[in-house]
Parts: C-alpha cells; structure tokens; sequence
C-alpha cells in the first residue's frame, strides 16, 4: 500500500511512524512533514490546505490511501479532492468535519442524537453574551465558534475576562461549566461502524498544576487507571455511535477519527467537544500502545468496510508523551533555534523516541525550532511510571533554547 499523510506536527509523525513499521506499506510520502516526518517518509512541500494539489499529488504518487491529520485542510474539504479522484481517504468530508469545525453545529449535532453535553447558548452579541454568561454564573466557558487550534476556549471566574472574549469573536458558545476529569476517547469510523480505540488524558493548560493559558495540548498518556470500568462501552453506546448515526442520517456521513473530548462529571459523562481527527498530543500515546498495524485499519474506514476488521490488539502496557515547547508559547512562540540531543534521546530498545512537531531542517541538515510546539517526546513502559521516567529521560537530554515542557505529566495517574 503507498500512503500519503497530509500535516506537519508531531500527529503526523506519529502516524507516519506507525505506518512505516507496517509491512503493507511498500512507500510513504507526507505533505509537507517536518524534520522527524522526513526521516521514515518522503516529504513534498504541498499546501495543505490547497485541495487541488494535495489531490494531484495523491495522483501522481498512485496513492492507495491518503491519511489527511489535522482539522484545517478537512474543514477546508480536502479529502473531498481526493476523494473525488477516486483515491480511498481517512478523514471526513468538509461538511462532516463542521463537527470541530464549528461548535454550534457540533451542539445541534448531540441535541438531535441525544448526546449528553453542556446546556449551551450560541451568541453573536454582547448582549447576548452578557445575558448568557450571567444565566450559567462563574466559573464561565466562552468558546469561539470557528477553528482555533484549540486555543479558542476561555475558562475563568473573571466576568470580564469572559465578555472581553466574546467581544474577540464574530460567534460564541457560551456554556455551562463542567466539572470533573477529562478523557479523550478517539473512535475510527466509516460512517456506519464504530471502532473505539483506548481512552488518554492530555494537557491543556502551558504551566505545571494545570495553571497558564490553553494550549494545543503539553502532553498525555494512556491507559488511564482512574477510569471507571465499562467507560469505552458507555461512551460508544451513548456518544459514539448515536453522533456517527445522526451525522449519516442528516446527509453529512462522517468517516475518519472521531474524538469525544469528555468530562466525567458527577451527573455523568458529558461531551466537551468533537474533534474530526486524531487530537495531538494524544494519538502519541494511543498509537504507541496500538499493536494491529495501522494501515489496514485507516484503509477499513476510507473504504467502509470497518465491519470486516479483526478486534484491534492493544499493549496492556503504558504511554507517555511530554512536549517541548518554544520560549514564548502560546502567545509568541520563538522559533530558529537548533535543537540538541534528539538522537541522543531516542533509547536503543525503542521505549523512547522523539516525535518532531515545529521543526525543519537548515541547509547544514541542522534541525531547528519551527512552531510553538517543537517535539514530543514519548516513551512506552510496563506502567504510567515507567513509561514516564523514559519520557523524562529522553527529555532530559534534549536542548533547546528557551524550550518548556511540563514536568507533571501523568504524575499524578502514575501514583494513583
Ligand atoms: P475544547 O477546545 O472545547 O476542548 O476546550 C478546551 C479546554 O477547555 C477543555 O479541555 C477543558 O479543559 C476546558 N473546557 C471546555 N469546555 C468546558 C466546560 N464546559 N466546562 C469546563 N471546562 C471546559
């Protein structure tokens, strides 16, 4: 099989990664990649948001498959190209990917399939938003409709704070506050069947003790030992399945990764947000855990014949992925810099390895800082703590001007 993967972040290396261990694929190719990505597939320095020519090059590669990572080139309706040169494609269309694309969609979406998540107000005025803010009460959640690279939510107990970043977007969801922890549950589909993978729990916030601003995510592991039993069954027959079914019956059929960022409540289990793709950092974790070879199972749900697939086989051991951050990030990330140690960090037994996100390589083959997110450092172990140890071993040896990572992720799991 050749495999074209469409991103440039650590995701994409990491699916990249598990792809190229996988004895069906004969070639792989990403567009546009990055440093690491460069090192396990031929990169091609494509728009990815540019439809047309992701297409051309899926033509021209005699592509079998082409996996698009993350959610701008699927709102942007980029696996509608391909698919419509006939080329099998993992992700969604661009109507289905409104899901994360928009969250007031997303929120008619769970009202008509009966998904428990937060009671919510969409609101395009401040007036609206004053009122809406002061219906919930503190703590408020203020959510940007549109994309934000997961940087367009607000949490605070500051009123002002919240309308000042309502007034910021052209349309808010404002909702209740939900309490409790979170799980990301990714599940594969095809539109009709739906094949949960193993839950992990990410990082938003940039700082220790889950203080500082959201970010795209500062690490995550998996399993999650906390977890109440039955969880995955729970959330595949509550939110899972009923999502996919009224997304086919509304005419917008949604294929590819399907992720329910949940919060487990004391009144249950609520939905946070869709994502229409794999989330970052924890597809890291999820696919170092993932024994049955990749390529087989995007393919399954490109092709609709998820139903055909084996049960997938899972490492009962852990992962943990921790990111190295730039100076700066999320606000203004400083990039440019060379980064030290990255071999240095990979183990020769292969439990840790370093996932490239924002990074490239100058004409002396150096490789440099290029994003807010640099790296992701993951480690596979027995349990959480071993698998954390390596994590922070590996990172330990890496250098990067100003870089910033947190030090407690999955400490606490790791304990418990
Ligand atoms: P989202 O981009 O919707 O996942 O939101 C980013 C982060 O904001 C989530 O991971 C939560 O930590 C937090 N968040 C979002 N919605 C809520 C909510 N209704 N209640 C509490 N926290 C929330």
């Amino acid at each position: 099989m050749k495999v074209l993967v469409i991103g440039g972040g650590a995701r994409e290396h990491a699916l990249c990664r598990s792809l190229s261990q996988d004895p069906a694929v004969t070639e792989l190719h990403c567009a546009p990649g990055n440093a690491g990505i460069a090192q396990v597939a031929t990169v091609h320095p494509v728009d990815q948001l540019d439809g047309a020519a992701v297409a051309a090059l899926a033509r021209l590669l005699a592509a079998d498959l082409v996996v698009v990572g993350p959610e701008a080139p699927l709102v942007a309706g980029v696996a509608d190209a391909v698919r419509a040169i006939g080329i099998p494609v993992f992700g969604p269309s661009g109507p289905a990917a409104q899901l994360e694309g928009s969250k007031a969609f997303a929120k008619d979406v769970m009202a008509g399939a009966n998904v428990p998540t937060a009671r919510s107000y969409v609101c395009t005025t401040e007036a609206e938003a004053a009122e809406a803010l002061d219906a919930f009460g503190a703590p408020y959640v203020v959510k940007d409709d549109g994309l934000a690279a997961g940087k367009g939510v607000v949490v605070t107990s500051d009123r002002a704070e919240a309308l000042a970043h309502a007034a910021s977007c052209e349309r808010v969801v404002i909702e209740e506050y939900l309490d409790g922890p979170e799980v990301s549950l990714f599940a594969i589909t095809d539109g009709t069947t739906v094949l949960p993978l193993q839950p992990a729990q990410d990082f938003k916030r940039a700082l220790d003790g889950d203080e500082g601003p959201n970010t795209g995510g500062m690490g995550a592991y998996s399993p999650l030992p906390w977890a109440p039993e039955g969880l995955v069954e729970e959330v595949l027959e509550t939110v899972l399945q009923p999502t996919v079914d009224e997304l086919r019956r509304r005419g917008t059929p949604f294929s590819g990764l399907l992720y329910a960022g949940l919060a487990l409540t004391s009144r249950g289990t609520r939905v946070i947000e869709f994502n229409a793709r794999f989330g970052d950092p924890e597809t890291q974790v999820v696919l170092a855990r993932l024994v049955t070879p990749l390529a087989a199972v995007l393919h399954a749900s490109a092709t609709g014949t998820l139903d055909q697939l084996e049960p997938l086989r899972w490492d009962e051991g852990a992962a943990v992925t921790v990111v190295i951050a730039s100076e700066g990030y999320p606000a203004d990330p400083r990039t440019g810099d060379p980064i030290e140690g990255l071999a240095e960090a990979e183990s020769a037994d292969g439990t840790a390895y370093v996932l490239h996100a924002g990074t490239r390589a100058d004409e002396d083959g150096r490789v440099l800082s290029a994003g807010g997110r640099v790296l992701s450092v993951t480690a596979t172990g027995t349990d959480l703590a071993e698998a954390r140890e390596r994590a922070y071993d590996a990172l330990a040896l890496i250098g990067l001007k100003g870089g910033q990572h947190r030090t407690d992720i999955a400490l606490k799991a790791a304990r418990a």
